[in-house]
């Protein structure tokens, strides 16, 4: 027998909703398909056992016999209702288990199979809704499924009994009741399909809506909110957003509720006719009175289960298979476990980057973003690269360190096509300050040994702090590096623009890469410290190779090599006084932001 292999399968099929909890929990699973077994066979049970107990009970007082035969039945009774009355609360709590492990290991897989995906799907809007739509609690979507499937199963199993007693009975009457149901099922099926459908759409404006709720509420907004009074211009647009999506779910929802109201009154139409015509029958002495009251009694509890419950499961499990479908998605998109792995704890040295006419694009578009590029970077130098924004600079990071493996051309390291090192050696090559560096509400220490997860040694981290201007920070703060920042905690301290830009630069200190990569690293720095930061530049970076992404042209005079890139290609290269001799586009920019100086002063 094959394994069950979730995440290596092409296609996700409705045996799935079965296939995915067996897999990680069968204990429980398999619990509550016994739990629905019989619950779907102890109606007909109860109905056999009802139809004895008034057939021996009118015996009894007539003719005074089958007194073992009441007393049998009413036991049987009461084991069947004792049984339906505890069963739901029973499969609540193994629905309950069965939702706590799957969290624990098919919503673990889940997410470390997302974490594994390629970088560039995270820069794809239909990417981060289908990731959003899959991965929203998928234990509950999983338990969910699964329990509907088992309801349907049940439920099916209560039909086809009563229906058996009824065919052996009645045959007509349980053929009336099967035609009945078909239709049901296929308003209900084209139910959960719309429906399913309607919340696809509902995503993507659930997610501005959510963005839109971020800058309303959020920190990240706070000031610029308050002083700039949009927040009603924003809270519109929210409200936009809010009510198209809800509006589309609505109108999902109202004609669903149509159509199955239709379908509900219908069968209730219909099973209130069959009832009376099983009078003819009993008349006839073809139905025994207890069966005839005991069926009646079925039918009518049938009432609700055909009319709503049958129309619901089906709905349910025609919307699993819509989510089983986006799963398949998901499953296509690329992914490497590498990509969750830790930096190698052995760096490799760089000694040669270089890129050879790189060609590249971003996935889905029709413009090359690099064209051609040629750069060199060689150990222990200092590199900075300017030009205009959107000229293609942090795209060149991207490739660099490997965030899109695709492109044209070829890059090096240490001579070698980068295409052949493993994410973990090139994860171990780069310590990267970004532009918009992220803020962790941990605390201080920790900010800033997530630089180097392997390994870091404490003279490393005091290194770290002194270099990036943080030490008085941390005399300040009143438990030092153990303090925790931002505002996630009561007792957390926040820190300014400035002071997180240097915790990033620190985490970048802590890292044993043997290239640092500082995008635009002091923008939030005040100019005394960004001063600093470039005097000491040389001492902080002791020897390594270090590329310098910024529009502050004076900070790139400490550069060996400044490359100008113009359109996705490097239009001039040389350090800042060959630059500056050649008169082209550098010495442009540079002459326009010190005329700004100059005619301030
Ligand atoms: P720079 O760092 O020089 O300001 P970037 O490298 O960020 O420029 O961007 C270069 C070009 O690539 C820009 O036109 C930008 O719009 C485009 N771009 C950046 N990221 C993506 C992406 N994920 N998908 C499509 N285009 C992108």
């Amino acid at each position: 027998m094959s394994k069950y292999n979730l995440f290596s399968k092409k296609k996700l099929g409705i045996l799935d909703i079965i296939g995915i909890p067996v897999h990680y929990c069968p204990f429980y699973t398999i619990s509550i398909a016994v739990v629905s077994f019989f619950s779907g066979i102890v109606p007909t049970l109860s109905l056999l056992a009802t139809s004895h107990f008034i057939n021996s009970s009118i015996l009894f007082f007539t003719e005074g016999l089958g007194g073992t035969h009441i007393k049998m039945s009413v036991l049987a009774i009461i084991l069947c209702t004792v049984y339906l009355s505890f069963s739901p609360l029973l499969m609540e709590y193994l629905n309950r288990k069965l939702e706590n492990s799957l969290m624990e290991n098919f919503s673990v897989s889940l997410i470390g199979r997302i974490a594994s995906l390629k970088y560039e799907y995270l820069e794809d809007d239909s990417s981060l809704d289908l990731i959003s739509r899959v991965s929203r609690q998928p234990e509950t979507q999983c338990v969910k499924s699964y329990g509907q499937a088992l309801g349907a199963f049940s439920l099916i199993l209560k039909i086809i009994g009563i229906m058996s007693v009824l065919l052996f009975n009645v045959a007509w009457a349980a053929l009336a009741i099967a035609l009945i149901a078909i239709p049901t099922f296929r308003i209900a099926i084209r139910g959960g399909k719309e429906n399913y459908e309607a919340n696809r759409e509902c995503e993507k404006h659930i997610r501005k809506a959510g963005y839109l709720s971020e800058i309303l509420t959020g920190r990240n907004a706070a000031k610029e909110r308050t002083l700039f009074n949009f927040s009603k211009k924003v809270n519109d647009w929210w409200h936009k957003q809010y009510e198209i999506a809800r509006n589309i779910k609505f109108k999902a929802s109202l004609k669903w509720l149509k159509e199955s109201e239709i379908g509900g009154t219908l069968t209730s139409l219909l099973i209130a006719v069959i009832i009376l015509i099983l009078v003819f029958p009993l008349k006839t002495d073809l139905l025994s009175i207890g069966l005839f009251i005991s069926i009646v009694n079925s039918i009518l509890s049938l009432i609700p289960d055909l009319a709503w419950q049958l129309p619901e499961y089906t709905e349910a499990i025609a919307e699993s298979k819509e989510y089983l479908e986006d799963f398949t998605k998901l499953l296509s998109l690329k992914y490497k476990n590498e990509y969750l792995c830790v930096p190698s704890e052995n760096p490799t040295t760089l000694y040669r980057i270089e890129f050879r006419n790189v060609t590249f694009r971003y996935p889905g578009t029709q413009r090359d973003v690099l064209k051609n590029l040629n750069l060199i970077i060689e150990r222990g130098m200092h590199y900075a690269l300017v030009g205009a924004n959107g000229s293609g600079k942090t795209t060149i990071t991207k490739l660099l360190t490997g965030l899109y493996e695709e492109f044209e051309g070829d890059i090096l390291i240490n001579g070698i096509s980068i295409k052949t090192y493993s994410q973990q050696e090139l994860k171990s090559m780069f310590a990267i300050v970004y532009q918009d560096f992220a803020k962790y509400e941990i605390s201080l220490k920790d900010n800033i040994a997530l630089g180097d997860v392997n390994s870091y040694s404490t003279q490393r981290l005091e290194e770290a702090i002194e270099e990036s201007g943080l030490k008085e920070l941390v005399q300040e703060l009143p438990r030092g590096i153990e303090s925790s920042i931002g505002r996630i905690v009561k007792e957390s301290i926040d820190l300014s623009g400035g002071q997180w830009q240097r915790v990033a630069i620190a985490r970048t200190l802590v890292s044993n890469a043997s290239l640092r990569i500082l995008d635009e690293p002091t923008a939030a720095l005040d100019p005394v410290k960004e001063s600093q930061l470039y005097e000491n530049f040389e001492k902080i970076n002791h020897g390594k190779t270090t590329l310098l992404i910024s529009h502050r042209l004076a900070s790139t005079k400490l550069a060996d090599v400044i490359y100008v890139i113009e359109e996705g290609t490097v239009s001039e290269q040389g350090n800042f006084d060959e630059l500056m001799k050649i008169n082209g586009s550098y010495a442009e920019m540079f002459h326009s932001q010190r005329r700004w100086y100059e005619n301030e002063n």
